[in-house]
């Protein structure tokens, strides 16, 4: 293997090198600065200040197939109407919108189009779920001792102090507690915002002095009121205990406007964050963009106005098949994102959950994926590219995998820090398997077999 030519420089000229600067603009530095809702029939009337405005946002969001129709008219034929009622009906997530998102997809080709794909279900993309798939599949009820607030690593936990978004996702990890019940999963946990809750999970960690860092989701914490965030951070910096808060909220994402005017929330967080630093304490926000569409003008100055604040964000992003599974898509990202000071932290391997497995990637694809990103920029600005194991092992570096069989697409990881000597699984999604390897998962017989094989029984 190591060989001497293995270490001899290439010639000069056959070296890669930089892109020559200066002759082409690099397009994650061209964002969109037109009024592009215009084209949408329903915002053709809409100015840049009323677009730039978060109550128009939230108060416009489209909910329901007849407020899609309204708003783009004759777009899109009616089968996509039919498609989409159709997907509704087996999604585990109810529909929701904002006008900005809404306007971003190119209605041209709605079906390719990687936004439409994230929030709008359609039956005909959809495909059946993995057998080995769970609703609750990182088991984050199991490790939760208050409603609400999941415990699984020693020095950090997550708190869901609410339920709702200002849209849905259609791939929400949390579809077992977030946003309103569906055909297809009906009587969610519920998780509003409700300060008897709050007041028990405070208690419980005051009372873990292991307790350093407590990631504030949901949910969204774009959704609390202002005067509730403060309450939130103030509440969880003063105690001894805690030293680092995440406020998680794909708000930057999907609804930018409300950093530009939702003064008394931005002034909410921007307290918190000076409070943070006045106890030498860390506070940062954590969103979620997965491609570089998302991106606009508006973003750019939502940021910038996070930035003067000295907010820092870091975002993770999910892979997903169609969507950012590609290398120049990914690298556009990336760069994107760091280009306006957020910074790329995770992307997530998609978790094992219901009406997505049309999103999923295998764990191979994302692994090449990882390579070929890693060393495109900064290595402070390469996100590590992680599975959350199903059942609650945690997150694991997708190269850390125990063993990895491409042919029944089961990878079996270990989590030594948090549940030793447990072994946890990853399934590649069954449409990438071969016709034979397909068969055996339909077969309840051979498909424990598979398990076992994998691991090691
Ligand atoms: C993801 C997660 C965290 C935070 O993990 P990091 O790797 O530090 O970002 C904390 N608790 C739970 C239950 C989580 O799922
Ligand atoms: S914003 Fe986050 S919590 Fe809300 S639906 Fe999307 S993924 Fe789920």
């Amino acid at each position: 293997m190591f060989t001497d030519t293995a270490h001899v420089d290439p010639p000069a000229a056959a070296r890669i090198l930089p892109e020559p600067q200066g002759r082409q603009l690099p397009s994650h530095r061209d964002l969109r600065h037109d009024e592009f809702w215009r084209e949408i029939p329903g915002y053709a009337g809409v100015s840049a200040a009323e677009f730039r405005s978060h109550l128009f946002q939230q108060k416009q969001a489209v909910t329901n197939v007849r407020q899609l129709r309204d708003t783009l008219q004759g777009l899109v034929a009616d089968s996509f109407y039919e498609d989409l009622a159709a997907g509704m009906s087996h999604a585990p997530m109810a529909l929701r919108i904002s006008p900005y998102l809404l306007s971003l997809i190119n209605w041209r080709d709605p079906v390719g189009d990687p936004i439409r794909t994230q929030f709008i279900p359609l039956r005909s993309q959809q495909t059946p779920d993995h057998p080995m798939l769970r609703l609750d599949s990182l088991n984050e009820q199991g490790d939760s001792p208050v409603p609400g607030l999941t415990h699984r690593y020693r020095d950090k936990a997550l708190f869901l102090p609410i339920d709702s978004c200002p849209v849905y996702c259609r791939f929400c990890t949390r579809s077992y507690a977030v946003g309103s019940d569906t055909d297809a999963v009906s009587e969610k946990l519920k998780l509003h915002a409700n300060l008897a809750r709050w007041e028990q999970a405070f208690a419980y960690m005051e009372s873990r002095p292991e307790l350093e860092d407590i990631v504030v989701s949901g949910g969204d914490t774009f959704n609390l009121r202002a005067e509730h965030l403060r309450m939130i951070g103030e509440r969880l910096l003063r105690m001894p205990n805690i030293r680092r808060l995440r406020f998680a909220t794909k708000g930057l994402c999907v609804m930018p406007q409300k950093i530009l005017s939702d003064e008394a929330w931005l002034d909410a967080l921007t307290r918190v964050v000076e409070l943070s630093r006045a106890l030498h304490k860390d506070v940062v926000v954590h969103t979620h963009f997965n491609h570089p569409n998302e991106m606009t003008g508006i973003t750019q100055a939502a940021m910038n106005r996070l930035t003067e604040r000295g907010i820092h964000v870091r975002c993770q992003t999910v892979l997903q098949r169609t969507v950012n599974d590609s290398a120049a898509v990914m690298q556009l990202h990336v760069r994107r994102l760091s280009y306006l000071n957020v910074h790329p932290y995770y992307v997530f391997f998609h978790d094992m959950v219901p009406g997505v497995e049309d999103l999923r990637t295998t764990l191979a694809a994302g692994l090449e994926l990882e390579k070929r990103v890693r060393g495109h920029t900064a290595g402070f600005n390469t996100p590590a590219f992680v599975v959350d194991t199903l059942g609650g092992g945690g997150k694991r570096d997708a190269h850390s995998y125990e063993s990895y069989n491409q042919a029944t697409g089961i990878a079996v990881f270990t989590s030594p820090a948090v549940r030793p000597g447990k072994k946890f699984l990853y399934f590649d999604p069954l449409a990438a398997l071969d016709e034979e390897h397909q068969w055996r998962w339909s077969q309840p017989s051979e498909r424990r077999a598979m398990v076992e094989e994998a691991l090691g029984e």
